[in-house]
């Protein structure tokens, strides 16, 4: 008999048979005995069309309002859910972020989870209920409803696990696990039987969105065991695991992350002198727009360019923002590319050995994909490249790494 604490995502609830089949697989569990927590997303598409409507009425909404409006998407998932069990007899009671309540900070659509009270939840699976909580949302301290951004329900499932320090955290989705990279860009993309949370937690903040970030940095702070799962057949799923496991020769690179939500910008002919990059960037996180890698040319002339990169929706607002500063620096001239991606290899491997970036350079270079910026760290390297040949470039990778051939797949 265990504490299961599982998540189900959007395509997993997506409709009512789906919806069937989650109570179907709860009831097994059910019979097995075990106590269950249960986060659930809203039915697939069904947050895409709320943030439609809102904006087919007001171009920037307000965000609390966003929030009450989002939130009612998991609402009517938690209820269907119950509903579904009922029907089989399991006893089950739904209740909203804010019911239960998970108290947030006050930062509307991208709130952090700051305690969860479980005496409620507690009191319920004592009485033999399956708890089903809405994922995505909570309140704050004024009892405002927020939302914790895209993705946000993993959280919800981690953050749940980790205040009723649940035996595992399951997080059930529309594919069997983490893969070398994302199965429907590359079909030899292979199963991982373990990723350690810190390669996951790259991973994740370099797009890849099996997971939100924030739902791994809560299961490594809290410990908490966390696995990825299939919701549609059986299978071990895969372990986010504290521990590097020694006794197993580790590849070099575990996997590969890609994101098509950034744009670059540049400001050319900007004077070398001290204290200009704070004199552009400044304003940019004064605007609260987050800044992701920054190249800055070594000097000729007496001139240089500054370049960086930022969430392509903070796109305009950046460039509108670089153009006065650009006057002010007295710069050349401001130019924008918001029709890029980032490609990033990944794996702790990496840090025993060498020239892993240049096999990445030399796996694009054999593709003639131009590389327009690089940024590196211990365990990771990210490159920047035009946006159309994103898969053409990642499936490169993928072979040169040998990644089809992963052999940490179990079975
Ligand atoms: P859910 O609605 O269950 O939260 P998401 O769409 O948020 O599901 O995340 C699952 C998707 O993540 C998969 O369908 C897959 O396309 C994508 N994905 C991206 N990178 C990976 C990866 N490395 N391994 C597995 N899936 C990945
Ligand atoms: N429904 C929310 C979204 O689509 C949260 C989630 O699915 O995790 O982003
Ligand atoms: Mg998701």
């Amino acid at each position: 008999m265990a504490l299961f604490v599982q998540k189900y995502g959007g395509t997993s609830v997506g409709s009512v048979e789906r919806i069937e089949a989650v109570a179907d697989k709860l009831q097994r569990f059910r019979e097995q005995g075990h106590d269950l927590v249960v986060a659930v997303s809203a039915m697939s598409g069904e947050t895409n069309r709320l943030v439609g409507l809102a904006s087919s009425i007001q171009d920037a909404p307000s965000l609390r309002e966003m929030d009450v409006l989002l939130s009612t998407g998991e609402q009517v998932t938690i209820a269907l859910l119950c509903m579904a069990l009922e029907k089989r007899g399991i006893a089950a009671r739904s209740y909203t972020g804010s019911q239960v309540r998970i108290l947030t900070d006050s930062s509307h659509t991208k709130a952090r989870i700051q305690d969860i009270d479980v005496e409620r939840i507690q009191a319920d699976i004592a009485a033999g209920c399956v708890v089903v909580v809405a994922g995505f949302q909570g309140a704050d301290a004024q009892g405002n409803i927020t939302t914790l951004g895209r993705g946000g329900s993993d959280t919800t499932g981690v953050a749940l696990a980790a205040a009723l320090k649940a035996d595992e955290c399951q997080i059930y989705t529309d594919v069997d696990g983490v893969y070398t990279t994302d199965p429907r860009v590359v079909e030899g993309a292979q199963r991982l039987e373990k990723i350690t949370f810190e390669e996951m937690l790259e991973m994740a903040s370099l797009g890849s969105k099996i997971l939100q970030i924030r739902s791994v940095e809560f299961a490594g702070k809290y410990k908490v065991p966390l696995r990825v799962l299939s919701s549609f057949e059986d299978g071990p799923g895969t372990l986010i695991t504290i521990e590097e496991d020694d006794t197993v020769e580790k590849p070099v690179i575990s996997g590969i992350a890609f994101n098509r939500d950034e744009a670059k910008l540049t400001v050319l002919g900007v004077p070398d002198i001290p204290g200009v990059a704070s004199k552009i960037l400044g304003p940019i996180s004064r605007a609260n727009i987050e800044v992701d890698m920054i190249v800055q040319n070594i000097a000729a002339d007496q001139t240089t360019d500054f370049t960086f990169t930022v969430h392509r929706n903070d796109y305009s607002k950046a460039e509108e923002i670089l153009r006065q500063v650009a006057s002010d620096l007295s710069a050349r001239e401001v130019v924008g590319n918001n029709k890029i991606a980032k490609v990033s290899i990944v794996g702790v491997g990496m840090r025993s050995h060498a020239g892993v970036a240049t096999k990445m350079f030399d796996s694009l270079a054999s593709e003639n994909i131009n590389i327009q910026m690089i940024s590196t760290s211990e365990i990771k390297v990210s490159v920047v490249i035009a946006e159309k040949y994103l898969e053409l470039a990642v499936r490169g990778l993928h072979s040169a790494f040998e990644l089809d051939k992963v052999d940490t797949v179990s079975e």
